[in-house]
């Protein structure tokens, strides 16, 4: 088998591709649809947030110097401010404004004093029962934004706090990479869809749920049908796939007899990166580039498909999309049971994983197969078992992935 190349490991795999990942072209979406995402650009604030030193409580805006004689010292109420209304008065000694939380800090004022440590006598007066530093429950102006400062640099990936942030400056609208357009094509004699009468075919799962991981990480998916097990099938299904970022296969990338998606990928005028990975499940997996299209063999089997799709796809999904930050998440953990296997490749172990007694304990599934979806659908986590270890004994301190694909 002198055509069949060596395996790569899968770090090495993953750099691999994400070298030939670049960022895709901005553009202007609505804030709510950026979530996820990556900024393009440099945002500057346009406004000093809070505006004013604002109260962080519901009590008294005091001077602070006036609580030096012997408590409690008694206050008299210049007036009340309320969030959204601005004070009228500059405090003077011995005097204090009543205050809600969010209100703007009269001038003169030096701290609030919470309403639960003072004691209302008279409306005009009030017995404050603590002294408080200057400060004291002040929220200071431009502790959230000031005007001209880079409010969020170019590449911060926009949380939900971000994006408050950004509205918070009155914007709505925000410049993010476009998402990657990602064709999705499955092959095989065997399938059909899952509205059709079987006839003994098996249902096409693969590409309605590759198309959905890749929804998931950002991705548009386009669904191409399913292409039968010829040269020229595959070849016609994936000529169709111009103006696609990237492009997933699924199946035909073993060393079978009807096989053909390498071939199909090179009669194209795709060049290969590499084929077939040190991993388990998901070897047989082919990439290959042409233009600006990435194109992915992914296993047939569907929960190979699934897992290649998160070591490998999502990762480069990510950095089309701008983010940095694109390895798999990797938890610490502790694996529950035994497990061995010839060294070589490295496995991922589908685990449901619990916390119990302050540790991550990783169970791993009975069936591990790889054809069975069942295996995938009770996993949390994938755990990484080395490629060169041989056994993992009860307890073992593990790297634990979560599964993007959970419920
Ligand atoms: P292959 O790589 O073509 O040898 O396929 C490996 C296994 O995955 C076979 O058992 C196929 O029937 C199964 N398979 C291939 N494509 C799909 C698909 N799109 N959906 C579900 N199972 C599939
Ligand atoms: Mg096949």
């Amino acid at each position: 088998m002198s055509d069949v190349p060596a395996l790569l490991p899968v770090e090495e795999a993953r750099a691999r591709i994400l070298e030939r990942c670049a960022t895709l072209p901005p553009e202007w979406v609505p804030q709510e649809d950026a979530l996820g995402r990556a900024l393009a650009e440099d945002v500057l604030a346009r406004r000093t947030l809070p505006p004013w030193d604002n109260s962080a409580m519901d009590g008294y805006a005091v001077r602070s110097a006036d609580l030096s004689s012997p408590l409690p010292v008694r206050l008299v109420v210049g007036e009340t401010v309320f969030a959204g209304k601005l004070p009228t008065r500059e405090l003077t000694p011995g005097t204090c404004a009543r205050i809600m939380t969010g209100a703007p800090l009269p001038r003169g004022a030096d701290a609030v004093v919470m309403r639960e440590r003072t004691r209302s006598t008279t409306p005009d007066s009030v017995e404050i029962l603590e002294a408080v530093a200057a400060g004291n429950f002040i929220r200071p102006r431009g502790e959230d934004a000031r005007e001209g400062d880079v409010l969020l640099a170019r590449g911060t990936p926009l949380g939900i706090p971000e994006l408050g942030l950004l509205w918070a400056q009155g914007m709505t609208s925000v410049p993010v990479p476009r998402r990657p357009r990602v064709a999705v094509l499955s092959t095989g004699d065997e399938l059909c869809r899952a509205d059709e009468p079987p006839d003994g075919r098996i249902v096409d799962t693969n590409a309605p749920a590759l198309a959905l991981a890749v929804k998931r990480a950002g991705g548009l998916p386009t669904l191409l049908g399913i292409a039968r097990d010829t040269r020229e099938a595959v070849q016609e299904a994936l000529a169709r796939t111009e103006g696609f970022d990237v492009v997933l296969t699924s199946a035909g990338v073993s060393v079978g007899d009807h096989d053909f998606v390498k071939d199909a990928l090179e009669a194209l005028g795709v060049e290969q990166h590499f084929w077939r990975v040190a991993i388990k499940p998901g070897k047989p997996l082919v990439v290959g580039q042409r233009g600006p299209t990435l194109f992915f063999g992914l296993p047939g089997n569907p929960t190979s498909s699934l897992v290649t799709f998160e070591l490998f796809v999502r990762p480069a999904l990510r950095r089309l999309l701008g983010l940095q930050d694109v390895e798999p998440a990797r938890v610490a953990g502790r694996l529950e049971g035994r497990l061995s296997k010839p060294p070589g490749l490295a496995h991922f172990v589908r685990v449901t994983a619990t916390w119990r007694a302050g540790e991550l304990w990783a169970k791993p599934l009975g069936t591990q197969t790889s054809g069975a979806l069942r295996s995938a659908s009770a996993a949390t986590h994938l755990l990484h078992f080395p490629r060169e270890s041989s056994s993992l004994t009860d307890g073992s301190h593990v790297e634990l992935l979560p599964l993007s694909w959970v419920a």
